[in-house]
Formats: structure tokens, sequence, C-alpha cells
């Protein structure tokens, strides 16, 4: 077997490639219109006010705790089932990341056992929609209120997903009785972040985004993107216009280069065009997958609640008593069996750095058992029919080989 099925996999066409050379025959490289077009096009599909891209879904999730004004000494609470970059903003802003264990069977964030991590210094609760499920948002939304803590989604598995929501949304079911708000529409939250790396459901190379309803982060979002800076005559603090010109622009924070250049937008408003189709295709592959996977012998399969409707970024299994001890065997045989099985993840507390800095090992239970179970199947949307059929097959060929 020559060639490795990976875990997740971009498609990019034609179309896409006509998009970026376009721009890179323009003007503008960088802080040009394309940027612009990409955010339009990020709030007319998730339904949200503002739309703010940077150069990475880490740098996007910086920019959104220092909007939500947290800072030295505040906490924010977070899913320890989540890439490394959700808890390390926390500490790039100056603040500790709090970890909540998790409910077993969607690996989200368990929201009852939230409220005991609560404290004073509690200002942010991080729900990570995991594996493309979202997170109850209506149960996160009215405990955070109660406390007056706000609430920033990590949507970087979950553009395209959907949950239930009583919020206003421009989404509405097929049936006119239930509403669904697509996550970004931040219905439930004040910012939800994205990222557009190639493994997430449309790329731009490396590159995220910020959406949100709210004027007042909206526009601390773009002067963070961009050193602190605003050149918006309302906004200035020296009011002396008799001495400041045209050139004149003000620097009122510690910003950054967090900035997506137009090459990148560019391929992001194209991908985005074919985001529904990669999100339905995602969903029929999950469904192949748990058509022939629910109730074996081996491992549980994912599954979507109530609320929820999952773009499956991930397609997680858990393997049952008697073979998670043996998983290492398992993952290695079906790497060999050419299968780009991955991880995802391992608590982020677990981690040396974590540790060096005082997390221990037997935080959220629930969360190290996940992660002594998980191991995610190939899913993405160019994946074949045959692709499919052999990661099935070769799924089974692996656990009949651990039995012998
Ligand atoms: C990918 C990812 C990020 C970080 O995004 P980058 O674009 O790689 O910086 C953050 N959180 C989660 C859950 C992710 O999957």
């Amino acid at each position: 077997m020559s060639r490795i099925i990976p875990y997740s996999c971009q498609s990019v066409d034609e179309e896409d490639i006509t998009a970026v050379v376009s721009v890179l025959k323009s003007d503008y490289l960088t802080q040009g219109p394309a940027v612009e077009r990409f955010e339009a096009a990020l709030t007319s599909y998730t339904g949200a006010k503002y739309a703010v891209v940077y150069s990475s879904g880490t740098a996007a999730l910086h920019a959104s705790y220092f909007a939500a004004g947290l800072g030295a000494g505040d906490e924010l609470i977070t899913s320890p089932i989540t890439f490394v970059a959700t808890s390390n903003a926390a500490l790039y802003v100056g603040a500790r990341p709090v970890f909540s264990d998790i409910e077993r069977d969607s690996a989200n964030l368990d929201v009852t056992r939230i409220e005991e991590k609560i404290t004073e210094r509690t200002k942010v609760i991080v729900p990570v929609h995991y594996a493309g499920h979202p997170v109850d948002m209506e149960a996160i939304r009215a405990m955070a209120e109660k406390h007056g803590i706000k609430v920033v989604e990590d949507g970087c598995h979950a553009l395209g997903a959907s949950s239930k929501s009583n919020a206003a949304s421009p989404w509405t079911g097929q049936n006119g009785e239930e509403r669904w708000a697509k996550v970004g529409s931040c219905s439930n939250s004040d910012m939800t972040v994205l990222s557009f790396h190639p493994v997430k459901h449309i790329t731009t190379g490396e590159g995220g985004a910020v959406l949100t309803n709210e004027k007042s982060y909206y526009e601390s979002l773009l002067m963070f993107r961009s050193h602190g800076i605003t050149k918006n005559k309302s906004c200035f603090k020296m009011h002396d216009c008799a001495v400041v010109g045209d050139w004149y622009y003000e620097m009122q924070f510690l910003g950054y280069n967090y900035r997506m250049t137009d090459i990148q937008a560019a391929l992001g408003t194209a991908q985005l065009t074919k985001l529904e189709k990669f999100v339905k295709r995602r969903r029929e592959i999950a469904s192949t997958y748990n058509g022939v996977f629910v109730g074996n012998n081996y491992f549980e399969t994912p599954m979507e609640k109530q609320y929820g409707h999952s773009s499956y970024h991930l397609y997680p299994i858990r393997l049952k008593d008697g073979y998670w001890e043996k998983r290492p065997l398992i993952f290695s045989k079906m790497r060999e069996h050419g299968l780009g099985v991955q991880v995802l993840y391992i608590p982020v507390y677990l981690q040396p750095f974590y540790k060096e800095i005082g997390y221990r090992q037997g935080a959220c239970p629930v969360a190290e058992d996940f992660y002594r179970r998980a191991i995610s199947l190939p899913i993405y949307p160019a994946m074949s029919v045959e692709d499919i059929d052999y990661v099935i097959n070769h799924t089974f060929k692996v656990f009949e080989e651990v039995e012998e």
C-alpha cells in the first residue's frame, strides 16, 4: 500500500486557482478588496453582522479573547479535548485556562459541569464544537448570562454545522417549527472563531476569522489585527484636528500584524461557495460509516444530539473495553494499512508545558478516558467511494488481526 488516505484533506479546484491568480495579477496582494469580499461572504453565509479575517485561527482566537476583555488574572473555561491553541491564546493575554470535563458521547464540554468551575475571576467560556458537532449553545448561553460571563465559540471544527436555537436567527428549519442557527451566527454567543487550515472545512492555506454581532467587538477586532492602529477620525483620542492632517493615524493599544493576505482571502471566497457541498459530502460519508459501524464489537461511533447538525470535521471512534488497551497496536496497524488515522486530542493539560505551569493528570477523568479510546478515521469531501470502502474493510481487517 503506497498511498495513505489522510484523516482530512483540502479540495482545491480550477476555480480556486483562477481566483488566486487574479489577485496575483491585481494591485493589492494584501489590505485590498479581496479581504473585505471574503468577510462579506462569511457574514452572509453565517448570518453574523461582522466578520474579521486573520492570518490563522490561532490569531483569531487571540483577537477574540482580547476583544472580550480577557486579561491578566482572569480565568477562561474551556474543554481539554481541543487543539492547544484554544487555551494557549488565553495564556497569550495573561489569563488562566480552566479545563472543564466533557460528555462521554460527543466529547464536547459537559454543560452540567461548567458551573462548578466558575469563580469571580471567570470572564469567558469557550465551547469547542468538537469534530463539528455543536455544543448545546442554548444551555451555555443561559448559564453564561446568569453569571455575567462572555461566550466565545471555538468553531474551528464546525463551519457548516448548525444547532437548534430559540434566539433570533435568519436560519430556520424546513418544517418551520424548529429554528436552527448556523455555527458562526453568534445567536447564543459574543463571538465565534473559525480556522481555514487545510484540514478544516474550507481553506485559505493558513487563516482564520472572528464573527460577531457587536459593533464594539468588531472595532477592537479590526484594530487588534493591525497593531492597534485606527485611521477612523471619529475614534481618535487626540482631537486637535488643526494639527492633524490626512496622514494621521493613531495606535491606541498594543496589537499585532495578524492580517490575512488578499491571495488567501480570494481562495477563501471561492472555497466558501462550495462549503454546503463539502458539508453534505462529509455527512454522507459519516452516514455510510455509521451504516456499517454502528453496533460493532470493537468501537463506538459518533452520534448527533437532537439539538445539533454536525459538519463532521472528524469521524472519531471510541475503542470499547478490551480494545482501548491495544490502541497503540491498532493505531500502528491502521497506519500500515494506509489509513491516515489520527488521535484528536491529547487532553491539553497533559502536555509537558501545561504540567510545568501546574496542571495535573486526573483533572478531567472523562476527557482522559476519551483520549485513551479515540481514533479519528479519514473523512473529507474528496474521498472516493473506493476510498470509503477501503477504510471500512481495512478497519475491520485491523481489528481481526489484533484479535488473533
Ligand atoms: C485548527 C484549530 C485551531 C487553530 O487554528 P489554526 O488556523 O491552525 O491556527 C483552534 N482550535 C481548534 C479546535 C482547531 O481545530
